[in-house]
């Protein structure tokens, strides 16, 4: 038997290059810094009290957990004026956390491979991304018996499927998950492999009337809620906080005219762009055993789709010249994958508090994501 684990890459993983001091979007501001316990460990047996006096231990019970001592708004303690991390500096990048040294590549081990890809929190793989004509992918993708596995590589081809629209796709998968919530089996998958029946399915979304008002108004509410604890974030305040203000004042019924018009312009500059993320992000998360977080991970994408695609309608609005710049939508990719992507954990709580369940109603879902 062969017992080989195959290394696989998502495409263009090599070209990922930190930029340092250089970043506008550095990792160690706005957001928690985690420490693993093998590193918290290594640096107390070191003594290595100017790093330890910077780190803060919470208990639960019998666990410790332990993270950088700062506020989540606030830039890291470690980082200089320059931008240029101290602990690098005084020890070397081996010192690091495992998080810190191992951002923006994630690692998701099974028995049989080892899948590494890059996160979208990070703007220069967001530029890579970007600038790759070819669809993204895992290199020499190897097909698994694992059902986690299968279910994602369905997701992927309909995501890569032509000829719809991309929100359609995201809510078809959407559905195909709630479906079978209890029993996702092989011919089960199979039926949304057929674009014949993908076909008839966004038909009959297509057919449900959608209020584009109330619509409009609950992604507003919701884009509101979402970025609360973000707007005043020194490093996402000029992203968020002019559009939070008109998203405020906003007068729904003279968005609502605005909206078609977004959409297919949207759809023409960033379509492409967005359709990859989504594709890296999928790769990256929905890769669960339990379908529950399965969903959960999946819900988290197309969350952040609907914001950022709301965040740039918000920007377009309020701009006269009523256009998109391609930039605006790649910093809004990072920031939602930071908000949203990379805090799961928060936004189910935001969730379970706000519609009392973590996982949203497919019908809700198509209310904010098809008018
Ligand atoms: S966000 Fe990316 S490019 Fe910027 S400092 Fe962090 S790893 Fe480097």
């Amino acid at each position: 038997m062969n017992n080989e684990i195959k290394t696989l890459t998502i495409s263009n993983y090599n070209k990922f290059q930190c930029i340092a001091d250089k970043c506008k979007y550095t990792c160690c501001d706005g957001w928690d810094i985690g420490i693993d316990n093998d590193t918290y460990d290594k640096w107390k047996g070191d003594k290595a009290y100017d790093i330890l006096e910077n780190i803060k231990i919470t208990e639960c019970g019998n666990k410790k957990s332990f993270c950088v001592k700062k506020e989540t708004k606030e830039r890291c303690p470690f980082l200089d004026i320059k931008g240029l991390c101290d602990i690098v500096k005084s020890y070397g990048e081996e010192y690091l956390s495992s998080t810190c040294r191992i951002f923006p590549r994630i690692e998701n081990d099974f028995f049989d491979r080892k899948e590494l890809t890059l996160s979208c929190a990070c703007p220069m793989v967001v530029d890579i991304i970007g600038d790759n004509d070819s669809e993204v992918n895992i290199t020499s993708e190897v097909s698994s018996d694992l059902i986690e596995l299968k279910i994602r590589d369905t997701i992927v081809s309909i995501i890569k499927e032509e000829g719809f629209l991309l929100e359609d796709k995201l809510i078809i998968c959407y559905e195909m998950l709630l479906n079978e919530y209890e029993d996702i089996y092989d011919e089960f998958l199979k039926k949304y492999k057929n674009i014949q029946y993908i076909n008839e399915r966004i038909k009959d979304y297509s057919e449900i009337n959608l209020n584009i008002y109330d619509g409009l108004e609950e992604i507003n509410n919701l884009f509101l809620d979402v970025v609360e604890n973000y707007r005043g974030v020194s490093i996402l305040k000029t992203l968020l906080e002019d559009i939070s203000i008109f998203a405020e004042n906003a007068n729904i019924e003279v968005l609502a005219n605005q909206w078609d018009k977004f959409k297919k312009i949207f759809d023409n500059k960033a379509g492409k762009l967005l359709k990859s993320c989504i594709l890296s992000k999928i790769y990256s998360s929905c890769v669960c055993e339990d379908i529950e977080e399965m969903i959960q991970a999946y819900e988290m994408i197309i969350i952040e789709y609907l914001l950022v695609r709301y965040a740039v309608f918000l920007r377009y609005s309020s701009n006269r010249n009523n256009d998109i710049v391609i930039q605006d939508v790649k910093d809004y990719i990072v920031a939602f994958s930071r908000i949203i992507g990379n805090n799961t954990e928060a936004m189910i709580e935001f969730f379970e508090d706000g519609f009392e369940d973590s996982i949203l109603e497919l019908g809700y879902l198509y209310f904010i994501a098809l008018f």
